[in-house]
């Protein structure tokens, strides 16, 4: 941003929504420099790098998009309207906040003059006039309202003065500047079917971003890339094998009524190699265990980020479909050290150092022995109590919250991959995504991830 050069190749590639971000961002950061420039020394670099002559950034931006089109041009006049302003709302504020508002008249003066200097042909012409008289926007009525409308009585009148010796010396500059630019009648009345009111507001499109659930995806996929895991995603339709049986749930087994799901009615197929039915919607991400298994040799180290579905009825913890990331290590030497290590080094890295964490012991088919593991509740500092007395109403004063479920991989689902359980040992966890966000960013009703009100959604930018 630094160099003129790099602007101008950085301008070219855009246009519509990234050229209007672009211009925005960019007249933000010409406000916070204005804002950083105490000394009248500072100002004066800063109005010359941006507006005159050393190399008048603004003015790159100005003349890059209008030399584009009419298109480009609307694209960015709202954040051309507010890189040119920057300064005199800066200097309108100082002078609101000050006893005399000489100085800030003395600045606006300045600026004008740094401005009309530089509007050297007709269309910054027109814009520069339009930012000072438009009716709406325009400096001046910026100044009436705000500096001269809200003076004290006793400094009114001088105020008053200021005002009308400064609008004098604008007219004048322009008239001089007119006489230099005026060119051939029909150049001119071109010019003004194009010219763009700079000081109007322009087409504001909001710019999205990633949903909440996602963002808590990247983070903790971060987390887990950065210490040799890699990510892998699977099918959301699975066949009974991969959901229940390899992971060594017999059908029958109690633990299929809490995964209760919806199994898929296919039309009978002529062709032999289709998949077997009955399909279902996976219950959790773990058949992914046995997929990775199947196609790799240990060690293995994966993540499994994804959508599950359980025929649950939707309530403030409950939805039909739900978020998971499924974790899975095995090698030649891993421990339950190993295993209690690297899920502490999680929970430590998404809520912070401070956290304690502690196992209990648990059930699940594929894990023996299993555990379900929970972190010091991170909204009372483990103590039960809320900041401002009585019962922390996160963890309900029990000062530990329950995180997931995990533990060592079970022996016998080695034997439906082909791995020697004799040589071999691993762990695996299953985290979902909706409970860990819900506890982080205080969101205490599931359904708003899937409601898409805009409302929440921009609280996480
Ligand atoms: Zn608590």
């Amino acid at each position: 941003m630094e160099s003129a050069h790099e602007l101008i190749s950085d301008l070219e590639k855009l246009s519509g929504p990234q050229l209007q971000h672009f211009v925005i961002e960019l007249s933000d950061k010409a406000r916070a420099e204005a804002q950083q420039s105490y000394s009248n020394e500072q100002q004066d670099q800063f109005l010359q790098k941006w507006y005159g002559r050393e190399p008048g950034l603004a003015w790159i931006v100005f003349d890059k998009t209008y030399a584009k089109d009419r298109s480009a041009a609307a694209w960015a006049r709202y954040g051309l309207q507010n890189l040119f302003k920057a300064p005199a709302d800066l200097y309108i504020n100082y002078g609101i906040l000050a006893e005399d508002p000489e100085e800030a008249f003395d600045h606006l003066r300045y600026f004008l003059k740094t401005l009309i200097a530089r509007a050297n042909h007709p269309e910054r012409f027109a814009a520069v006039r339009s930012l000072w008289e438009s009716r709406n926007q325009g400096i001046k009525t910026a100044i009436r309202e705000h500096l001269l409308k809200n003076a004290k009585p006793d400094i009114k009148p001088r105020v008053g003065q200021y005002f009308n010796q400064l609008s004098s010396l604008v007219e004048e500059l322009f008239a001089q500047k007119q006489l230099i630019t005026e060119t051939d009648g029909v150049e001119e009345a071109a010019l003004a079917r194009e010219r763009v009111d700079l000081s109007l507001p322009g087409v504001i499109r909001p710019v999205g971003s990633h949903h909440l659930i996602r963002q808590v995806f990247q983070e903790i996929e971060d987390i887990f890339v950065s210490i040799g895991f890699s990510v892998v995603e699977g099918p959301e339709i699975e066949t009974p094998y991969y959901n229940f049986e390899a992971l060594n749930i017999p059908e029958f087994h109690p633990v299929r009524d809490d995964m209760d799901t919806f199994y898929l009615e296919l039309p009978p197929s002529s062709d032999k190699k289709a998949a077997p039915t009955p399909l279902l919607l996976r219950t959790h991400t773990s058949p992914m265990q046995i997929r990775t298994m199947e196609k790799q040799k240990p060690p293995v180290r994966v993540i499994v980020p994804g959508k599950v579905y359980r025929r649950d009825n939707p309530d403030a913890t409950h939805s039909f479909a739900f978020h998971q990331i499924e974790g899975l290590a095995v090698d030649t030497d891993i421990t339950f050290c190993d295993f209690t290590g690297t899920i502490e080094y999680f929970v430590k890295q998404f809520f912070g150092p401070s956290v304690k964490t502690r196992f209990r012991p648990s059930y699940f088919p594929f894990t023996e022995p299993s555990v379900e593991f929970d972190v010091s509740c991170p909204f009372c500092g483990g103590t039960g109590t809320a900041a401002a007395g009585g019962t922390c109403t996160k963890c309900k004063g029990a000062a530990w919250i329950e995180l997931f479920g995990a533990g060592m991989v079970d022996p016998a689902v080695y034997g439906f991959v082909n791995y020697d359980a004799k040589k071999v040992s691993g762990f695996a966890f299953g985290i979902g995504i909706d409970r860990l966000a819900m506890l982080k960013y205080g969101i205490d009703d599931i359904q708003v991830f899937f409601q898409n009100d805009v409302r929440f959604l921009r609280q996480f930018p």
